[in-house]
């Protein structure tokens, strides 16, 4: 693989490095102004940077095709590509709308965290990019605003319409730490896994097509049923109130049924992981996902049959979907030690009953 001097012909003057993510609970709660506990894999993305001076970037990924790895562009001239460039363009032009000042950059960037599986490759490389800019041109930008940048690269530049928690969590979390995010405020709180706990990661394989579709949908389902409780959001719903979301027409009920109770799950789990209670986090990891099954609808046969099977290894407190659905991974709360034999015995029985190919994520 190239390096710095290879690409730029000199060594580079810093690097500045961002995790990837897995959201342990608190799912389609944000788009509802609730709680998510999302935590920092040990998996990431690298930024190796040099100053010029002139506007210019350059810019190399080791994680593209070989025909796009080198990109550029002009500070001030940035223009949609729709490719991986525009995640860097869109850091750019959100830092200059902060009146930042930037000078052009040669950049080359590695990372280890997987592309597409819902890992976050995407926060990673736009936080990343953000620190190695930070950096170099000492940006007065705290980690928060780093964050709002990453989000509006996301949403405005690249044109995915996320939340804030992908950004939040890569750039606030630390690793051992879950990080208790509320949405809405932003404010954070850092709350330590207990030691004797292992986050084990295993992609289903299963990609649906029509995804965005779908989350439209549950999103103007929210909104809906927000308006008939009378409420901003769903957020603004305590479980307490569940007897009015019970009284709604489906598929508003179970829709808002998910949203409250997944909310109150995030709460419950912070407590149960204060207590240095694993299994009562896993309980709730059990209880999350039979909402996403039956009340949100965004699981898949395989997928349940993903948790099934990690449910019924010993050293497992719980597992369940992690990421927005139809497909994508499943995270499971092991004893520590046994992480790396839990994900084969739990992957291995799934390509044979199931016939499908799952990838282990985590333990990396
Ligand atoms: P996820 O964030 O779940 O990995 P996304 O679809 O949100 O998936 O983001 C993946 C996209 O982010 C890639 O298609 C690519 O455009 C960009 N990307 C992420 N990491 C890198 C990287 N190391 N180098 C170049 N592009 C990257
Ligand atoms: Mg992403």
């Amino acid at each position: 693989m190239q390096t710095f001097a290879d690409l730029f012909g000199t060594a580079p003057a810093l690097a500045a490095e961002a995790p990837g993510r897995v959201n342990l609970i608190g799912e389609h709660t944000d788009y509802n102004g609730g709680f998510v506990l999302p935590t920092v894999i040990p998996q990431r993305t690298r930024v190796e940077l040099v100053p010029r001076p002139d506007a210019n970037v350059r810019v190399w990924s080791a994680n593209v095709d070989e025909a796009h790895r080198m990109e550029q562009f002009l500070l001030g001239r940035e223009a949609v590509t729709h490719t991986w460039l525009d995640y860097v363009q869109g850091v750019t032009v959100a830092l200059r709308q902060r009146g930042l000042h930037l000078r052009g950059v040669d950049m080359r960037i590695e990372s280890t965290v997987p592309i597409g599986s819902g890992l976050s490759s995407s926060a990673a490389l736009e936080v990343s990019v953000a620190r190695a800019l930070r950096a170099a041109f000492d940006l007065r930008l705290d980690d928060v605003e780093l964050a709002m940048a990453g989000k509006w690269a996301e949403n405005e530049f690249v044109g995915a319409p996320t939340g804030i928690m992908d950004q939040m969590v890569v750039s606030l979390g630390a690793a051992g730490a879950a990080l208790f995010l509320d949405t809405r405020s932003l404010h954070f709180d850092r709350v330590p896994l207990p030691p004797t706990v292992e986050l084990v990661v295993i992609d289903s394989g299963i990609r649906h097509r029509l995804v965005t579709g779908e989350y439209a949908t549950r999103r103007s389902q929210c909104e809906e049923a927000s308006r008939r409780l009378r409420v901003h959001e769903l957020r603004d719903v305590p479980v307490a109130n569940l007897p009015q979301v019970e009284a709604l027409d489906e598929p508003f009920r179970r829709r808002a049924r998910h949203v409250v109770t997944e909310d109150d799950r995030v709460l419950q789990a912070v407590a149960a992981l204060r207590a240095n209670d694993p299994a009562q986090v896993g309980e709730l990891f059990y209880a999350s996902h039979a909402s996403m099954r039956d009340d949100y609808e965004v699981s898949v046969p395989q997928v349940d049959a993903l948790v099934e099977i990690a449910s019924s290894e010993h050293d497992v407190y719980g597992a369940r979907l992690t990421g927005g659905g139809f497909g994508g991974s499943i995270v499971v709360l092991a004893k520590r030690g046994s992480g790396r034999a839990v994900a084969d015995r739990v992957a291995e029985r799934y390509r044979t009953e199931c016939g499908e190919t799952p990838t282990v994520l985590l333990p990396a």
